[in-house]
């Protein structure tokens, strides 16, 4: 298969799709890779690593589409690239269709298959395809908390670690799945005194299992939150209930109740967020105080640490990409369960139910 991978466009985008050790794969399986010119440089993989793997530079995004059988994306296509793609080809990237009716009109006329990396799904309803992205953005909140949490950026001026005579900082996690996970080893590695609350009893167990001495769990309720966000120096919000937006477990009404220099890194914002008052931020202005409550609420975390969550991402999804690659996608999605949910749009019609209810639209 002639395998096209493009440069993204989106603002502040440094993710690139596949990385010269993944061409290499699709090159020994005997398929043609091309990238883009400077594709991967924002990921930090010049155009020489790619032609040392055996793929083919191309000097433009037109070039790269013209050419390509399957597009290997990370972002979905913002609107000057969709003219470029064509019948039959086959989209391999997120696409998050439900949120932007353009992009979903766009793709049905252009009469491609999309298949959509958010809703590739594993039998025991995970998504393989998402998972990377969480473990990123839980490990990079406790950084960020850490770096906000000093007293030139608003914070409250105390290391997480403490020192030997000085208690640490308490970390206090809503939610325990992966992102929230994440987090607790990260803070519990610095040795701060963590604490992470979820709502699911078989969860919690698991954690209590897994994690160190100086991570702890509780339930999740009102009663338990307004009690433990008044000694927390840095709360993570890491809530999902799938499909839906995620509850406000704090309110507006309880920062009063936390110390001045909180910090809360609310990592849940791109489902409406899990602290009421956050609203999204961006890399270039991440913060924001209210009740002298510092407020970290960025969109896309991985953005930021492109090297680290291309690779995340490019080892979950290749071995879907090289099954795609050598099989095309019919056979491929017969052969493998995972990938019959990730098919949203086949050549004009829209065969993801949520994405059909979201515009009205036939399924
Ligand atoms: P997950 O499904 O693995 O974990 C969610 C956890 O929340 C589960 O353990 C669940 O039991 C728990 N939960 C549900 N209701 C709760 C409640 N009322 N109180 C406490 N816990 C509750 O999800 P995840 O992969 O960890 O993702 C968490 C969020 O982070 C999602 O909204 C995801 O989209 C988001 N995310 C954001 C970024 C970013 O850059 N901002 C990056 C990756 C993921």
């Amino acid at each position: 298969m002639i395998i096209g991978v493009p440069k993204e466009i989106k603002n502040n985008e440094n993710r690139v799709a596949l990385t010269p050790a993944g061409a290499k794969e699709l090159i020994k399986r005997g398929h043609s890779v091309y990238i883009q010119h400077t594709a991967g440089e924002g990921s930090g993989f010049p155009d020489a690593e790619y032609e040392a793997a055996g793929a083919k530079i191309l000097p433009s995004i037109e070039a790269t589409y013209e050419i390509a059988e399957m597009i290997m994306k990370v972002k979905e296509p913002i609107e000057s690239e969709y003219k470029l793609i064509k019948e039959n080809q086959l989209l391999f990237t997120y696409f998050h269709f439900a949120s932007y009716e353009p992009l979903t009109k766009a793709m049905i006329e252009s009469k491609a298959v999309c298949l959509a990396y958010e809703t590739v799904e594993k039998a025991d309803r995970s998504l393989p395809l998402l998972v990377p992205m969480s473990e990123v953005a839980g490990r990079m909140a406790i950084q960020k908390g850490a770096n906000y949490l000093e007293k030139p950026l608003k914070g409250r001026g105390i290391l997480l670690g403490g020192v030997p005579g000085v208690l640490p900082a308490k970390v206090l996690i809503l939610g325990g799945g992966i992102v929230g996970t994440q987090a607790a080893w990260m803070a519990a590695g610095l040795g701060a005194d963590v604490t992470i609350m979820d709502v699911s009893l078989p969860r919690m167990r698991y954690l209590a299992d897994v994690m160190p001495a100086n991570v702890k769990t509780i339930m999740s309720n009102e009663y338990n939150v307004r009690n433990l966000i008044k000694d927390a120096d840095l709360i993570v919000g890491a809530v999902l209930i799938p499909g839906a937006k995620a509850p406000h477990l704090i309110t507006r009404d309880m920062l009063k109740d936390m110390k001045p220099g909180t910090v809360l890194v609310d990592v849940a914002v791109d489902q409406g967020g899990c602290i009421e008052t956050c609203k999204p931020t961006t890399h270039e202005n991440p913060t924001f105080i209210i009740d002298d409550v510092v407020h970290y609420c960025v969109a896309n975390m991985p953005g930021a640490v492109p090297y680290t969550s291309t690779l995340a991402l490019t080892n979950a999804t290749l071995p879907y990409a090289i099954q795609l690659a050598d099989k095309g996608w019919k056979k491929a999605a017969q052969e493998n369960a995972d990938l019959v949910p990730g098919l949203n749009v086949i050549n004009g019609e829209v065969v993801y139910e949520a994405v059909a209810q979201a515009f009205d639209l036939p399924f």
